[in-house]
């Protein structure tokens, strides 16, 4: 049985493309040691899977930023405002990627998307009236050619066609229609190209295959292949698709001439049924996808060797696969050290999937598989001794009842409750809860980490901030006011880290985008609190003021979305137990005369299933209760405001009103408001605070500005339902500009306020 990659991490075991391409940005190193840090990354991983006895070996899944935006620079989709910079290729790319100020110009980045339901993010290739799709660059040919000069075989791998026209934007009027024909010819030369090279295969992605299609996208999907199909030769090509099932073109790709066709049966649930259903052509290769690609748990070679027997039946030519590329989960197990081998056991990161191909396939060429000791040594670890379940947790989340999801009175009443205790103004101002993290903030953090300052004078330290942050706050008059979540690195891995049933890594980097990579906490058993975890730090501030000050939690959807899941059980069945662990912090807010919670769930949006059809059972039917479960046991008085951030939710606007939070904040300023008229359509209750500035930039608005954009929200929204507040993501700013803009802020909202 062969073996195949969809891709590898890219960034280095220890970040090393991420580190080196920042030196470079500032201007520390040349382009030349860059481009020797990617070479020797690529090499080195090339090497792992050869060893490892991968026989499909990705070429041209590395990338310095993002893959379609190499895609996108290999057919010269560049937009005219990048290229009037006169800069050179990787310049002009990075320029693409992080926008560009200098002597050359200033010009702002590409949009930047999620790749499609992971945390991986995209740059939107930009279609504009000057662009002329055609093969225009060599990184994939040269890709394969260092691999082929060291002797490794590859497949080259590239975004297909139908894919990057489908995610790419286009100028006014135009559409992906309008460049099949381009875009086929240039998918063609490359196959010539390849051909000429004397490549095996190659790989197309084409994961938007697994979303809902309609009968417009089949045609193009149609034309596009029948057209780059015909310039094969003797390359093959693979179709890849990974994320889902695809069954809305299962029987386009049987009776198309692909050699290949990648799909996954992790994250497919039709997969197995439709190749069942529809048969799978003998002249064609299955690559199965077996091996999960998103998640750091070991392989359960049982599940594998059931579902390589159900397709022996079906596909003559079968090769195991991963399920995605593998540049969702971490690189490798050996940079963590910390982690006791009784626990690192369970896990496979990147290096420990490719031993795992190389043990599946030992296994899979002995006449009894289920006789083999590394399969019974990996039988163990799926017998339900992994850890001993919390009994507490599990008696409590039995005993849900309806009503423990349900927050009473109903809102209208809580709202009078709320108007007539808290007093506020209208448009009451707030923020959207942390404050600049400046480097004092950092270091502080750091050596208590490091164990160079004591518990007491760390806190000490963030409690000096908490108080400064108050004070200022009062100063320049802000009505509801927040600690400045000084003691939190991040907002998911704060909980995580109090919490327990989390596990945490040291090095277990997973890229985000481009330099940005993040280190997801694990769920591995019962999630409960055995603590408090934020009163102490609250209470101080609501010590310090006569005005409310908001308790800042993070909601159980995005702990959970933001963290590697169990499998052992349901995302629903985890989701509830975050939720009744940090149903206790907020009672104990409460209980600490903490009036104003607020409970964010920033990424609750973004696991939204990718077929629309699923969203409510599979996704929002188990999500919004998860929410209500942390919020339904305060009293009326208290006031629950949760925040999303982007503010594109109008499709699922009536589940966000069902969150039945008192009040919600969402990032809106660089949106178009469009979401208020969805507001308005659905008879929205929740009162609402759309972001009225860009924190992404160190601009200040000015007070004309804000009150502009305060008016326009009125035009929509009525008064009483309106708050003011910027966007989220303070932290991130520095302290100058973060003042003198909510100065703005307060003043504006003071002034729009007369006129109602
Ligand atoms: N309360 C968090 C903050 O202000 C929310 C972060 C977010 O929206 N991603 O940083
Ligand atoms: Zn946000």
């Amino acid at each position: 049985m062969k073996t195949s990659l969809i891709g590898y991490p890219r960034v280095g075991s220890l970040r090393e493309l991420k580190f080196a391409s920042e030196k470079y940005f500032k201007g520390d190193i040349t382009i030349d040691e860059l481009h020797r840090t990617a070479a020797d990354l690529r090499i080195r991983h090339w090497r792992r899977q050869q060893e490892n006895g991968i026989d499909f070996i990705p070429s041209n899944d590395f990338s310095f930023y993002d893959g379609l935006l190499d895609t996108a620079c290999l057919f010269n989709i560049i937009p005219e405002r990048y290229q009037a910079l006169g800069l050179n290729p990787l310049e002009t790319y990075f320029a693409m990627a992080r926008g560009y100020q200098g002597e050359q110009g200033d010009v702002k980045a590409l949009a930047m998307k999620k790749w499609f339901n992971t945390n991986y993010h995209y740059m939107v290739p930009e279609v504009d009236d000057s662009t002329t799709i055609r093969l225009a660059g060599t990184k994939l040919l040269d890709e394969f050619l260092e691999a082929k000069q060291n002797n490794i075989t590859t497949k080259p791998v590239l975004i297909g066609a139908f894919t990057l026209l489908k995610l790419a934007k286009y100028t006014e009027g135009k559409q992906a229609d309008d460049f099949v024909h381009e875009t086929a010819e240039a998918y063609a030369n490359v196959l010539t190209r390849l051909n000429e090279l004397g490549a095996e295969w190659i790989q197309l992605d084409e994961p938007k295959l697994v979303t809902d299609l309609t009968k417009e996208d089949l045609v193009l999907f149609t034309k596009l292949y029948s057209r780059i199909l015909s310039a094969k030769g003797n390359v093959k090509v693979l179709a890849q698709t990974y994320f889902g099932d695809v069954r809305d073109c299962y029987q386009e790709l049987q009776s198309l001439p692909f050699d290949g066709i990648g799909i996954d049966f992790l994250e497919g649930k039709q997969s197995l049924e439709l190749v069942r259903k529809y048969g799978f052509s003998d002249d064609k290769v299955l690559f199965a996808g077996v091996v999960n690609g998103k998640n750091i748990w070991r392989n359960n070679y049982h599940n594998t060797l059931t579902l390589v027997q159900k397709l022996n039946g079906q596909a003559k030519q079968l090769v195991l696969s991963s399920s995605c590329s593998l540049l969702h989960v971490p690189y490798s197990l050996q940079n963590e050290a910390a982690l006791s081998d009784g626990i690192k056991r369970y896990f496979a990161f990147a290096e420990e999937k490719l031993h795992e191909f190389a043990e599946l396939k030992k296994i899979l060429s002995h006449a009894d598989p289920y006789s083999t000791e590394l399969y019974r040594q990996n039988e163990v670890l799926f017998d339900g001794t992994r850890f001993a379940g919390n009994e507490t947790v599990q008696a409590r989340t039995a005993t849900l009842t309806d009503a423990d999801f349900k927050r009473l009175p109903a809102f209208v009443e809580r709202e009078a409750i709320q108007n007539a205790k808290f007093k506020l103004p209208p448009l009451p101002t707030t923020t959207i809860g942390s404050f600049p993290q400046t480097a004092d903030v950092r270091a502080n953090r750091f050596s208590f980490k490091k164990g160079s300052i004591t518990a007491e004078q760390y806190k000490q330290f963030n409690f000096d901030k908490i108080a400064e942050c108050i004070a200022l706050q009062d100063e320049i008059g802000l009505d509801v006011l927040v600690h400045g979540e000084y003691e939190r690195n991040d907002m998911v891995e704060y909980f995580g880290e109090s919490l327990d049933g989390f596990i945490f890594t040291e090095n277990a980097w997973v890229q985000s985008y481009g330099t940005r990579c993040v280190k997801p906490p694990i769920v591995w058993g019962d999630i409960s609190r055995s603590r408090p975890m934020t009163v102490e730090y609250s209470a101080y501030a609501k010590s310090l003021t006569s005005k409310p000050v908001k308790g800042m939690l993070t909601g159980p959807v995005t702990i959970l979305n933001w963290s590697f899941p169990r499998e052992d059980i349901s995302l629903k069945d985890s989701a509830i137990q975050i939720a009744l662990a940090i149903r206790e912090e907020v009672l104990d807010l409460e209980a600490n005369h903490i009036e104003i919670i607020q409970i964010d769930e920033a990424a609750l949006r973004e696991k939204l299933p990718l077929r629309q059809s699923d969203w409510q059972a599979e996704y929002l039917s188990w999500a919004i209760p998860a929410f209500r479960l942390v919020h339904s046991g305060v009293q009326a008085e208290t006031q629950i405001h949760t925040h999303m951030c982007y503010s594109q939710f109008s499709d699922i606007i009536r589940d966000i009103d069902d969150m039945d939070a008192d009040v919600i904040t969402f990032e809106a300023s660089r949106s178009d408001l469009a979401i208020i008229d969805a507001i308005n359509a659905c008879g929205f209750q929740t009162e609402v605070g759309p972001g009225v500035y860009d924190i992404h930039s160190p601009r200040i608005p000015s007070v004309d500005e804000l009150k502009q954009g305060l008016f326009r929200m009125l035009d929509k929204i009525d008064g009483a339902k309106l708050w003011v507040n910027p966007d989220c993501g303070l932290k991130t700013r520095g302290v100058t500009e973060t003042w003198a803009s909510l100065r703005h802020l307060v003043q504006a909202a003071k002034e729009v306020r007369e006129t109602l």
